[in-house]
C-alpha cells in the first residue's frame, strides 16, 4: 500500500488525489490536510462569489474525496500541529498543494499606509476567509485605485462596482455585501504598467464589465496601436483587446452608468501619499522599451483616492526547512520534486498562473512522478500513524462527512437566492460540524 499525504484541499490537492486514484486504484491512501476545516482552497475563497459556474468544479473534487481511499482531515495545520518530517516519516510522498494565498509586496514609499491593501486581503474578506473577515475596507470614499492589470484586479474591480441587486445569485458574504451596497465609490481606476497588448485579462472576464448595472468601462483610444497590429496578438489576447476597443464609443449608450471603471495604461504607482491613510497614489508614465518591459518617462500625475489595492499576484507561504525559491515566490523543485518524499503541485510549484484547469494536467504529472519514485510504497503507517499522533496532541481534526454538515448549515443560512452563507469562524464552523 502507498501513503500519500497532500497538504491544501484546492484544485491542485484534489486533482492529484484524483490521479492517484487513477492510476494505483485501491493500492493507495491518500490523505488531504488542510488548515482550515473546510475544504477546497481557491475555490471557496479566492474564485469571485458572482462566478458560481467556475466554483462548480468543485462536484468534481467531491467525486474524489467521497471515494473509499481518499480521506479530508480538516482543521490541522502544518507546521504547527505537525511538521513536514514527521509527515514524511508517515507517508511515502508528501505533496504540498499550498497554492499562493500570500500577496507579492507592493514595495513603493506609502504601502504600509491605512487603505492600502492586497488582493488576497481583498477577496479573502469578500469570500469570508477567516483571516480576513475583519478587514473593513475604506468604501467610504469616491475614488479606488487598483493596481494590476491580470484577473484578480478585474474580479475587485467588478465586485466594487456591481449593485445589491447583480450579486443574487452569488455567495458574496453577508458583511461584505452589506458594506459594499453603502459604499460611495463612483471611479475605479485600473492602472496597467504596460499598455493594453499587454493585460493579463482573460476574454470572459473582460467582457463582463461591458453588461454591469451601474458601472461603465471607460478607455482612451490613444493608448491603443492601430488595430492592425491586434492580428499579431495570439487569438485570446487579441479576444481581450478587442473587448477593450468596443469599451470606446459607448460614452452615449453608458451615459446613465454612474460608476466609471477607468483603464489608465501604462501607468507606474510609484508612491502613496497621505497623512495616516491614503489620499493620493503618485503615477509615472511609461513606454515600453525594446523586451516590452515598461520603463518611466518621468512624467508624473496623481490619483486622488482613499483605497489602494495591489493586485500584483501572489506568492507560496516558505515552509521551515523546504528549499524555497524567492524570487518567484514558489518552492524550489524540478517537475515538482522538491526533496526525496516531497514534492509540490500547483502554484505552489509553478507560481500563480493559469486557470484552475491548469493544475488538472500538473496534478496528474506529480503523480506520475511520485509511482515513478515510490513504487509499490514502503510499509509507511500513513493515517494510523497520523490519528495516533494526533490523539497524543489534542487535536481535534474535520472530516468529510463533517465537512457536509458544515456545508448543510452554510445552506441553510443563505439568505434568499444565495447557495449559501459561509461561515467567517473556524469556531462556527467546528461548532457547525459537531451538530
Ligand atoms: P497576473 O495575471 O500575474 O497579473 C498581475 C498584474 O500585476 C500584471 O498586469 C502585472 O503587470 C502587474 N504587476 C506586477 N507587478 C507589478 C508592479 N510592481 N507594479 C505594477 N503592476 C504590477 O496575476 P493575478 O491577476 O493575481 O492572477 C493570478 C492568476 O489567477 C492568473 O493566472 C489569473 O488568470 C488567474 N485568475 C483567473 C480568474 C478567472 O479565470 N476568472 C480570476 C482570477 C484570477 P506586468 O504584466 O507588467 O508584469
Amino acid at each position: 500500500m502507498r501513503h500519500i499525504a497532500i497538504i491544501g484541499s484546492g484544485p491542485a490537492g484534489y486533482y492529484s488525489a484524483e490521479a492517484a486514484q487513477k492510476k494505483f486504484g485501491d493500492e493507495v491512501c491518500v490523505d488531504i490536510i488542510d488548515r482550515l476545516p473546510v475544504p477546497f482552497g481557491l475555490i471557496r475563497t479566492g474564485v469571485a462569489p458572482d462566478h458560481q459556474s467556475i466554483k462548480a468544479v468543485s462536484r468534481r473534487y467531491e467525486k474524489t474525496a467521497l471515494g473509499d481511499n481518499v480521506h479530508f482531515i480538516g482543521n490541522v495545520c502544518v507546521g504547527d500541529n505537525i511538521s513536514i518530517e514527521e509527515l514524511q516519516g508517515l507517508y511515502d510522498a508528501v505533496v504540498l498543494a499550498t497554492g499562493a494565498p500570500n500577496d507579492r509586496v507592493l514595495e513603493i514609499p506609502g504601502s504600509d499606509l491605512d487603505g492600502v491593501i492586497g488582493s488576497a486581503a481583498f477577496v479573502g474578506w469578500y469570500n469570508g476567509h477567516p483571516d480576513f473577515r475583519d478587514l473593513d475596507p475604506i468604501l467610504d470614499g469616491r475614488s479606488v485605485a487598483i493596481i494590476g492589470n491580470g484577473n484578480v484586479a478585474l474580479d475587485v474591480a467588478r465586485i466594487m462596482a456591481k449593485t445589491e441587486a447583480e450579486f443574487v445569485g452569488s455567495d458574496i458574504v453577508g458583511h461584505a455585501l452589506d458594506q459594499l451596497k453603502d459604499s460611495n465609490i463612483e471611479k475605479i481606476t485600473l492602472l496597467g504598467r504596460r499598455g493594453p497588448h499587454q493585460i493579463a485579462m482573460t476574454p470572459k472576464e473582460l467582457g463582463e464589465l461591458g453588461h454591469l448595472e451601474r458601472a461603465k468601462p471607460v478607455v482612451d483610444p490613444l493608448d491603443f496601436p492601430d488595430e492592425g497590429a491586434d492580428a499579431l496578438l495570439e487569438p485570446g489576447m487579441r479576444k481581450s483587446v478587442t473587448h477593450l476597443r468596443s469599451f470606446f464609443d459607448r460614452a452615449g449608450e453608458l451615459r446613465e452608468k454612474p460608476v466609471t471603471l477607468d483603464f489608465d495604461f501604462f501607468a507606474m504607482p510609484v508612491a502613496i501619499v497621505g497623512d495616516g491613510k491614503v489620499e493620493k497614489l503618485v503615477v509615472e508614465k511609461t513606454v515600453l522599451d525594446k523586451d516590452l518591459r515598461s520603463k518611466g518617462t518621468g512624467e508624473r500625475y496623481e490619483i486622488e483616492c482613499s483605497m489602494v489595492v495591489s493586485c500584483i499576484g501572489y506568492r507560496t507561504p516558505p515552509i521551515e526547512g523546504v528549499p524555497y525559491e524567492h524570487g518567484r515566490g514558489r518552492f524550489a523543485n524540478e517537475e515538482g520534486r522538491i526533496l526525496p518524499g516531497l514534492y509540490c503541485v500547483g502554484w505552489a510549484k509553478r507560481g500563480p498562473s493559469g486557470t484552475i484547469g491548469t493544475n488538472k494536467p500538473d496534478g496528474f504529472a506529480i503523480i506520475d512522478k511520485i509511482a515513478e519514485d515510490i513504487g509499490a510504497g514502503d510499509n509507511k503507517e500513513g493515517r494510523k500513524g497520523l490519528d495516533r499522533l494526533f490523539a497524543r496532541r489534542g487535536v481535534e481534526t474535520v472530516t468529510f462527512k463533517d465537512w457536509k454538515k458544515i456545508e448543510q448549515a452554510e445552506i441553510d443560512n443563505a439568505r434568499d437566492g444565495a447557495p449559501r452563507e459561509k461561515f467567517t469562524d473556524v469556531s462556527d464552523m467546528m461548532a457547525a460540524q459537531k451538530i
